[in-house]
C-alpha cells in the first residue's frame, strides 16, 4: 500500500498541498494546519513558506 492522496488545502487563500495522512480534517474538508482549519480566526497564517493565507 503506497497510495498517497494529496490535495490542496481546503482554505481558499492557501496554496499548500496536504496529504490525507497529514491533513487536519474539519467538516469533511482537509486543511494543512490548525490555522486554516479554524478559518484563520486570529489572522494567523499557516506559516508555510511562500504561502500568504491568513
Ligand atoms: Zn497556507
Ligand atoms: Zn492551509
Amino acid at each position: 500500500m503506497s497510495t498517497v492522496t494529496s490535495m490542496k488545502c481546503a482554505c481558499d487563500t492557501c496554496l499548500c498541498i496536504v496529504t490525507l495522512e497529514d491533513a487536519i480534517e474539519k467538516n469533511n474538508k482537509y486543511y494543512c494546519c490548525e490555522a486554516c482549519a479554524n478559518g484563520h480566526i486570529n489572522a494567523q497564517g499557516c506559516g508555510h513558506k511562500g504561502c500568504t493565507c491568513n
